[in-house]
């Protein structure tokens, strides 16, 4: 579903679910920190730290993360061109027309056309689109082992998700060319307010209503570890009383925890990944950092970011729309930008713009988690437990970048950064009483 409307699904649940720790557990590395030793030197060498952790993973598991990180790179461009072209298919064979042609002999109410036709339009280009997505999200994600999935279970949640697509799909593709239909001059403007409140309530509520379409959610039984989590919580400011636990395990390996909703909604869960594959002081890193997103307002700051985005996104539509018309689309049937026959060549001009911006995004979502990284070590106060979480995270997440590369690809500080912001934390700190005792309880940790 490469669809305009699943990538503004995308762009809200990335920032409505802070699901931000998400990584395969590194089974297949088995972590030992030896850290210990340098900590309680009197000279702590940040470097020397950050290499020492660095080197617990093994050349070959450095180059399979880069191998999958990298290949994310091509999949980026190759998305793009996908959408592009199944878009020229339904413009060019004048599909579209007549999908909106059978949509105005079943009704004249203009509405229900556009319901009619939005239903059609996403099922037909999540059939399109069906191919590269069993590789990109199937085949792929097996080859490198990041999957738990079978195909049935795979293809169960697919249709889950083309079951949810088509309802908030279909409500938003009505409302948006409705106001289209109204404002023909302004409607980029009205259009893109239309489409940040709507992405406010998805992202509202998909925590609360979408999340346990997918996943079970139970809370987690008392537990030391779950008193100081909750303490945590009430220490920042967090008005959860609560920890929930949710199956992940049946998707993927990757660990992962949000801390979510908002009036009165809010939940801190982790996934039983994290549970299960995790150390305490890994589990308490992570949450610190989700509950530094929840603290620092970025689901917030993350709309207004993206609501800047999104405006000009339709401007760029807006003009471009005409442009494309009058140079290719003499023979393509579209009566003018309120027609929702129009809806492919919208969606292949926001995918275009979307794909430019790729480093834009990517860079505002990066700063926000570096953010949260600096909020979490500071409220959990688990330097060790926050670079084995970033260990953990590498087998999908290339290591150790270039600037410019991680500039461009990274929507999170990449490992090699995460460790040594955490050690330089940690030399800052060697005299505190808990930093000092923190080596003395665990001075080895494994998984
Ligand atoms: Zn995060």
């Amino acid at each position: 579903m490469k669809s305009f409307l699943a990538m503004l699904l995308a762009v809200v649940l990335v920032f409505g679910v802070t699901s931000v720790f998400s990584a395969p557990a590194a089974d297949s590395t088995p972590v030992t920190a030896t850290t210990s030793a340098l900590a309680t030197s009197p000279h702590f060498d940040v470097d020397a730290a950050t290499n020492t952790y660095m080197s617990q993973l093994s050349p070959e598991a450095r180059a399979n993360s880069d191998a999958y990180f990298e290949g994310g790179y091509w999949l980026v461009l190759w998305d793009c061109l996908w959408a592009l072209g199944v878009a020229w298919l339904l413009l060019g064979t004048q599909l579209s027309v007549r999908m909106r042609n059978l949509a105005e002999r079943i009704t004249r109410f203009l509405w229900l056309q556009t319901a009619i036709y939005a239903i059609q339009y996403i099922v037909l280009t999540s059939l399109l689109t069906l191919p590269w997505n069993i590789y990109e999200d199937y085949v792929r994600e097996h080859k490198y082992g990041l999957s738990t999935q079978d195909f049935a279970q795979w293809s169960g949640d697919q249709v889950k998700g083309l079951i949810v697509a088509l309802i908030l799909g279909t409500v938003a593709l009505v409302i948006v060319y409705a106001v289209i239909r109204k404002a023909t001059r302004t409607w980029w403007l009205w259009g893109s307010l239309v489409a940040i409140v709507f992405m406010m309530f998805v992202g509202t509520t998909a925590p609360v209503y979408i999340a346990p379409v997918f996943n079970t959610y139970t809370s987690l039984p008392d537990s030391q570890l779950k008193s100081q989590i909750l303490s945590m919580a009430r220490a920042n400011g967090i008005p959860a009383t609560n920890v929930y636990e949710f199956d992940a395990s049946k998707q993927s390996k990757r660990i992962s925890a949000n801390v979510s909703g908002m009036f009165g909604t809010t939940r801190i869960s982790l996934n039983d990944n994290l549970m299960n594959r995790s150390t305490p002081a890994e589990i308490k890193a992570v949450l610190g950092h989700e509950m530094g997103h929840y603290v620092l307002n970025h689901v917030y700051k993350g709309l207004v970011f993206f609501a800047v985005i999104i405006v000009i996104g339709f401007a760029f539509v807006y003009w471009s729309f005409g442009w494309v018309m009058r140079r290719w689309g003499t023979g393509w049937d579209i009566r003018d930008p309120g027609d929702v026959a129009g809806l492919p060549l919208f969606a292949a001009l926001f995918t275009i713009f979307v794909f430019v911006l790729t480093p834009v995004t990517n860079t505002i979502t990066r700063s926000a988690e570096a953010e949260a990284d600096a909020f979490g070590i500071n409220a959990a106060r688990q330097p060790d437990g926050f670079a084995e979480a970033a260990v953990q995270l590498s087998e999908y997440r290339k290591m150790h970048p270039g600037p410019i590369e991680e500039f461009v690809f990274f929507d999170h500080p990449s490992g090699w950064n995460r460790i040594h912001r955490a050690m330089v934390w940690k030399a800052e700190h060697l005299d505190d009483a808990d930093i000092r005792a923190l080596q003395v309880i665990t001075p080895v940790t494994s998984r």
